[in-house]
């Protein structure tokens, strides 16, 4: 049997440096061998952006075109456009009677969401709600392995239990208990050097940025040093960012080593190596963007929300038998409404 792998990203922008340390790489390694899902998680981006269909459509082919430009291979991987597997939706509804309600608002994801997206009080019924879709996104397509970053970690164990207690309240063995699988680097931090990057917190880089965009978000970067003579911190953001992204570690210990004594190494001199070797990462990505026109994005996700509904529907007739809710005649389809 071969290992079944989903992950994916929400609409809310495009992608940058911290999806491709995160979880991207994996993807793009992963894809050869297993067989690959990659989730649009279009409606849970109206959970913070309900009044702007309109760039949450944009950004659902951006995030496709930034994948296919780093390398994910349609021929491989299957993009899964949530709105569009009728059974996601389905699921969400089910599982969300196997899951307390006090268990879904102490997750330390949406906590952390709710602090630093600013939302106080005034998110959406549906916000919440997303956290328990998240488990239905990836039991939908039976998943063994879910490559994310660090701070997606809590939404997998919740997972976990919730396909725990559904083979345990109804048996059948329907869902396998996914693993996440934490990238090369688990947090990869803004350019504010304080929160996580992130595409709604104004403070990446995205591998669409043109070589003069990376060299000036790193300029900007602040560390806090006021001469090269200054022995400096060799773990601040600024090397954060040469570990991950400079490919030749001796490089990385000789500059830290520096660094760290104050051995006449300026802040701007690390940052014009760092903005080099980003630019050497996302270079070939400039160019294969260019390949995928709106129309062809759209080809392919026309092609692979066929094969997703084929997967999807199967797993919604197998659960809804375990229920004792199969009440569709056989032959007239899987029970979905799709
Ligand atoms: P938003 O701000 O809208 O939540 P995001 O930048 O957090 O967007 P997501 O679509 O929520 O991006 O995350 C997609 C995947 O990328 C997840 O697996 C997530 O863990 C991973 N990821 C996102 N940001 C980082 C980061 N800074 N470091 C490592 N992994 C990350
Ligand atoms: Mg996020």
């Amino acid at each position: 049997m071969t290992t079944r792998i989903l992950t994916g990203d929400t609409p809310t922008g495009r992608l940058h440096l911290g999806h491709y340390v995160g979880s991207l790489e994996n993807r793009i390694r992963l894809q050869h061998d297993h067989e690959l899902y990659v989730l649009i998680a279009n409606v849970h981006a109206f959970t913070t952006r309900a009044t702007d269909p309109d760039s949450i459509r944009r950004d659902t082919f951006e995030i496709v075109r930034d994948q296919l430009a780093a390398g994910i291979d349609p021929e491989r991987a299957t993009f899964v456009v949530q709105s569009e597997i009728p059974a996601i939706a389905e699921l969400t509804f089910l599982l969300a009677m196997l899951i307390p309600y006090s268990r879904v608002m102490r997750n330390p994801t949406l906590k952390d969401e709710i602090r630093s997206k600013q939302l106080g009080d005034h998110y959406s019924f549906g916000f919440p709600l997303y956290a328990v879709g998240q488990c239905a996104d990836i039991l939908t397509f039976r998943a063994h392995l879910v490559p994310v970053g660090e701070d997606q970690a809590a939404h997998i164990e919740m997972t976990r239990e919730v396909a725990r207690r559904f083979n345990q309240v109804y048996g059948g063995e329907v869902f396998p208990i996914p693993e996440s699988l934490i990238g090369r680097v688990a947090r990869l931090p803004g350019t504010d050097g304080v929160e996580k990057m992130s595409k709604s917190r104004g403070n990446a880089i995205y591998l669409s940025d043109t070589a003069d965009d990376i060299r000036k978000k790193l300029a900007r970067l602040y560390t806090g040093r006021q001469s090269p003579t200054e022995p400096g911190d060799p773990n601040n953001v600024l090397f954060q960012y040469a570990r991950a992204f400079i490919p030749d570690e001796g490089r990385v210990r000789e500059l830290a080593d520096r660094y760290a004594r104050g051995d006449n190494l300026g802040d701007g001199a690390v940052k014009a190596e760092v903005a080099a070797a980003i630019d050497a990462l996302v270079a070939p990505m400039r160019e294969r963007r260019a390949r995928y026109t709106d129309a062809a994005v759209l080809e392919i996700l026309h092609e692979h929300t066929r094969r997703a509904n084929g997967v999807a529907a199967e797993t919604l007739a197998r659960a809804k038998e375990a229920m004792r809710l199969d009440f569709t005649p056989p032959g007239s389809g899987s029970g979905t409404s799709g």
